[in-house]
């Protein structure tokens, strides 16, 4: 009996679970998945805490608990001097992973297209296949991971129904820039296309990189959603709490698939996100300080060991060329990740995963760390990448 539907038929295991597997085997040093190991500000942890000793416990409303939408909406009009209404144009979603499900199936149709930059994180494209729709790819290329515009307008046609960006980006770290988003922002008015953005690592930034919200800019505002969540900013990966906002009708849309996937986010933990959003400048000053340390040290640890880096501008992560650092018997990205894992014991991420198919070679001499962990383990790493010193 075939009991996998043909939807997910395509699908492989996420490339997260198998490094994570394969790095706990081995006893590597994990820079794989993007999840810190340490934890979140202690005030945020201890407002979870309350809530659930508070009877916070029962359903929350299925847009989201109403102090969280304000909070939300505070903190967009704090860094964006966005105008959004708490009440209508703010969704809370499980994670910003949900949120991006339920806007693709709340804002296109099967047969419709939708344009994603490619290396392209890996949830969006089965998002948009268990959604009857198909992904348009636009590549990043270079050492900054540009777009060539020509290429992106190409790919807009009357099928189009939206585009996704992520910035800042993951994998590469690209903080896509005010003019490239102009040039996105002026296509989808041309076409009439929604934009539809992830922007989870949006406090995480570095050397005066400054983060454009794509709602913000002339025009955009009524044809943009924009997604975000808790769990970079605040080292709560494993709370889920995300939202959406725009304008009410793409709300409303996107409202109408979430609340018949999770209909409601975990009470208590929305209750925490409300108190994290509140937190002062200082926080987030703060938490770029110390990012821009972790990066900084990975940096250099990373090019004394030979590898090729793009500085990344933000996200967690950096992105190196490992050719000319494994020996010759090391063919891909995949045989290149098992080799550091086994022999060097350091795991990361592979770069084909964030390809299609067809694209994959482009990926095989990249991979991706995350430098979102304590300095005791960028020490051990630091340290076993010293066997690759030549001296
Ligand atoms: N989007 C991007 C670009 C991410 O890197 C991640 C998590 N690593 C997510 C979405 C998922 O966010 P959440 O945990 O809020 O679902
Ligand atoms: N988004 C995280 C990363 O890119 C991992 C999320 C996951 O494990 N699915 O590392």
């Amino acid at each position: 009996m075939a009991v996998m539907s043909q939807r997910v038929a395509g699908f492989g295991t996420s490339i997260f679970a198998d490094i994570n597997a394969l790095a706990a085997k081995h006893g590597a040093v994990n820079l794989g998945q993007g999840a810190p190991d340490f934890d979140g500000p202690p005030e945020v942890l201890a407002a979870a805490v309350t809530a659930v000793n508070s009877a916070l416990n029962q359903y929350a409303p299925g847009i989201g608990m109403a102090s969280v939408r304000q909070a939300i909406a505070q903190h967009a009009q704090r860094f964006y001097s966005q105008q959004l209404n708490p009440d209508t144009d703010v969704l809370v979603t499980s994670g910003a992973t949900e949120a991006m499900f339920a806007a693709i199936l709340g804002l296109t149709d099967p047969g419709d297209e939708v344009i994603v930059f490619e290396p392209v994180y890996d949830t969006y494209v089965p998002n948009l296949i268990m959604a009857g729709v198909a992904p348009r790819y636009v590549p990043l290329r270079g050492d900054d991971w540009s777009f060539d515009a020509d290429e992106l307008a190409k790919a807009f046609n009357s099928r189009t129904k939206a585009i996704v960006i992520n910035t800042p980006h993951n994998p590469t770290g690209k903080v896509f820039s005010r003019d490239e988003l102009r040039t996105i922002a002026e296509l989808c008015q041309k076409h009439n296309v929604v934009a539809i953005t992830d922007e989870v690592y949006e406090h995480i930034l570095y050397d005066d990189t400054s983060h454009v919200r794509l709602a913000t800019l002339p025009g955009m505002a009524e044809r943009t959603l924009t997604i975000s969540s808790l769990g970079k900013t605040f080292s709560v990966t494993g709370w889920k709490i995300g939202w959406a906002m725009g304008p009410a009708a793409l709300v409303y849309a996107v409202n109408q698939a979430h609340q018949f996937i999770t209909y409601a986010v975990a009470s208590p933990l929305q209750a925490a996100a409300a108190a994290a959003l509140n937190m002062p400048f200082a926080f987030f000053e703060n938490l770029q300080t110390t990012y821009q340390a972790r990066r900084d040290r990975m940096l250099e640890v990373l090019r004394r060991a030979g590898f090729k880096v793009f500085k990344p501008q933000g996200s967690y992560f950096i992105m190196i060329d490992w050719r000319g650092v494994a020996p010759s018997k090391v063919q891909g990205d995949m045989q290149f990740a098992r080799w550091l894992i086994e022999e060097i014991g350091v795991a990361c991420i592979p770069a084909s995963p964030f390809y299609q198919q067809a694209d994959k070679h482009l990926g095989r001499y990249f991979a991706r760390f995350a430098v979102c962990k304590k300095d005791e383990t960028l020490n051990a790493a630091a340290e076993r990448f010293a066997r690759l010193v030549r001296t």
